[in-house]
């Protein structure tokens, strides 16, 4: 079988610059990879035949020759083993961290900081109408003294001598496949590139403290237990100066001694008494602001719920604000007066009862008439 071009192969031009030659390779290795097409005969084909391309284009001195000299030139040059050996490859990871990708992943470059979590109680009112408060979150701060450098003050981080700042090491190695570069992520300055002679004294050379630190939080208005706020930006410092994490308040909610939530609608009991309940009263219930009125009719029964509009909480959303429902309870009367007792002895009297037992009573009858 005739040998393809190997600038056909890669699909670039016979002057294409080292990075079209590379980022064609990338895109193609990818597309062909056996990873990508198990199983696929010619995909794996393919595959040899296109890093064998780069294997020669990828090299000044084989390009060179093999410019002048067709596939004789590099031909016999320690690649010829690409057919039995491939297998050595590991997945598509780690045939480009040969060729490109180890650099890049090795580089530590700047990360962001973790998020913090930090649980607040409020009370049911600060719930309702939102507060501010502030709040200690003990997390990790850029060290002041040297500023987050880890290098005591007056003096800065200096290039790495052993990987000369670049934070990698180079290794050359031959294998079946010809001369290959491995890239790896400095020892020495564990590929920052930059190493500390004198460390800080107050961070003892990490850059970073920890401390609490004071934040102001604004909780909105409609939380319950379990709303989670986010505040960006409040989190541990960020490493090598990326940015901070997030600072995550989980809300907890005391119970009200009064007032029962349920969605954004709150409840209350209110006691009234038997003659309330039954000749109707106006009455003055509390509410998260203050107090209202509300008028009980004549023969009201216990449980009965008389809702107040848009006394309740507002939405978190700020879809209007919920109802307050306020729920009577009929309280019956304990510790009466022999005068008391008298005139309710007289009551029953009057409504067909006799609760001495002389004989049956309104509630006697129900009861038998259930019992057959
Ligand atoms: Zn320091
Ligand atoms: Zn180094």
């Amino acid at each position: 079988m005739a040998k393809r071009d190997y600038y056909e192969v890669l699909g670039v031009a016979r002057d294409a610059s080292q990075e079209e030659i590379k980022k064609a390779y990338r895109k193609l290795a990818r597309q062909y990879h056996p990873d990508a097409n198990p199983g696929d005969k010619n995909a794996e084909e393919k595959f040899k035949e296109i890093a064998e391309a780069y294997e020669v284009l990828s090299d000044p001195e084989k390009r060179a020759s093999y410019d002048r000299f067709g596939h004789a030139g590099v031909n016999g040059q320690g690649f010829g083993g690409f057919g039995e050996g491939f297998g050595d490859f590991g997945g598509l990871g780690d045939i480009f961290d040969m060729f490109f990708g180890g650099a890049a992943r090795a580089r530590r470059g700047p990360q962001k900081g973790a998020d913090i979590r930090v649980d607040v109680e409020i009370s049911f009112k600060e719930a309702a109408f939102g507060v501010e408060k502030d709040i200690r979150v003990p997390r990790v701060e850029e060290c002041e003294s040297c500023r987050g450098t880890g290098a005591a003050p007056g003096t800065s981080p200096v290039k790495c001598p052993l990987c000369g700042g670049t934070g990698q090491v180079q290794f050359s190695q031959s294998t079946p496949f010809g001369r290959i570069m491995q890239t790896y992520t400095c020892d020495r300055c564990r590929g920052t590139g930059r190493i500390i002679e004198k460390p800080c004294g107050a961070c003892h050379g990490a850059g970073q403290v920890r401390r609490a630190r004071s934040i102001h939080i604004k909780i909105p208005p409609g939380v319950d237990t379990g709303t989670r706020l986010r505040v960006a930006g409040e989190g541990e410092a960020g490493i090598r100066g990326g940015p901070r994490g997030d600072l995550y308040v989980y809300i907890n909610v005391r119970p009200h001694r009064l007032f029962k939530r349920e969605g954004n609608d709150i409840i209350c009991e209110m006691p009234i008494s038997f003659a309330q309940a039954a000749l109707g009263d106006e009455l003055e219930v509390p509410t998260l602001e203050g107090t209202a009125k509300i008028r009980i009719p004549e023969g009201t029964q216990h449980g009965t719920e008389f809702r107040l509009r848009g006394k309740g909480i507002p939405d978190l959303n700020g879809y209007g604000r919920g109802d307050q429902y306020v729920r009577v309870k009929v309280v019956t009367p304990t510790r009466l007066t022999e005068r008391q007792k008298q005139l309710l002895r007289e009551f029953a009297a009057l409504s067909g009862e006799n609760p001495a037992g002389e004989s049956k009573g309104f509630f006697e009858k129900v009861r038998d008439a259930f019992m057959g």
